[in-house]
């Protein structure tokens, strides 16, 4: 059973949607507060919040912060850390997707990819960092991917990004090792949200077969348990990375896929 942590912060970036919505969940069922950030329409954010306050008994606060702009990274930080007084756990969890051949991928795509997959985790990073080197404690968790480990085709700019914050996880680690603050990465395998749901129907409809054949064919090496992580099972591992029992686990990947990256 999950202990109840009280008075706790933390913040998830792209909490708004899918995996991060999950943590968000888990993590307010579990006693913390929370900062989150992610696109959503209008009042839309604002509302889920004030559920989570209501249903967990926690403080929300929402920061609408597009984390392609750096700036905008280290003031969603400043302004968690005004709001609480500091941060204790930070989930950099915001992603997106574009697939295309290398020689096809628009280089605004790349952009925009490098800049939320993996510029984002380090400039939240880094304006984190100094208060949890001052008090301590902190945790810090990077989503990354089984794409921080193998690649797939197409998908030149998320595999380098993913396999990019697989890297920023190890030297955080490092630098932090003995201040009391911890840095690892999850490495999902497919989990359904909307991100994998939008590949699955394009592929289904340039193949002309269905969303379900198309789930069959597109995934079927990367699934050997047959089957999609759930958000509930990274939120898990993520929790149990904030748990005492974790204290020495740093600079990890800890691969939650369905045996793909053990092939
Ligand atoms: P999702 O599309 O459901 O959620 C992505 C979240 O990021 C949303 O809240 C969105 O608003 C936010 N976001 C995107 N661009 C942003 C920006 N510029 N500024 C602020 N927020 C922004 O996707 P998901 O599947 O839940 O993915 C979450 C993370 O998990 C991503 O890093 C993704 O790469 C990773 N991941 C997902 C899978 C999967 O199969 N779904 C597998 C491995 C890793």
């Amino acid at each position: 059973m999950q202990q109840i942590v009280r008075d706790q912060i933390a913040v998830i970036t792209g909490g708004t949607s899918g995996i991060g919505l999950g943590m968000a969940n888990a993590f307010a069922a579990a006693g913390y507060h929370l900062a989150v950030n992610g696109f959503a329409a209008p009042g839309e954010a604002e509302a889920l919040a004030r559920d989570l306050e209501q249903q967990h008994k926690v403080g929300v606060h929402y920061c609408p912060a597009d984390l392609a702009i750096p700036e905008e990274c280290a003031a969603f930080i400043t302004e968690a850390q005004r709001h609480f007084g500091r941060i204790d756990v930070l989930i950099n969890n915001a992603g997106i997707q574009y697939v295309a051949p290398v020689e096809q991928f628009p280089t605004d795509r790349w952009d925009a990819i490098l800049a939320v997959n993996l510029s984002a985790a380090f400039h939240t990073t880094r304006t984190a960092l100094p208060g949890m080197q001052q008090r301590g404690y902190g945790r810090i968790i990077n989503i990354a991917s089984a794409h921080g480990l193998v690649a797939s085709v197409n998908k030149s700019a998320y595999v380098a990004s993913k396999h990019g914050i697989v890297g920023l996880t190890k030297v955080v680690a490092l630098e932090n090792a003995q201040r009391g603050i911890t840095c690892n990465a999850i490495c999902p395998g497919f989990v359904l949200t909307a991100m994998v749901q939008k590949q699955i129907e394009a592929i289904a409809a340039a193949s002309h077969v269905s969303v379900e054949q198309a789930t069959r064919e597109f995934q079927q090496e990367k699934r050997p348990s047959g089957r999609y992580t759930s958000v509930e099972e990274i939120a898990a591992m993520a929790l149990f990375l904030c748990s005492e029992g974790a204290g020495n686990i740093t600079g990890a990947c800890l691969s939650v896929d369905g045996g793909w990256t053990a092939q």
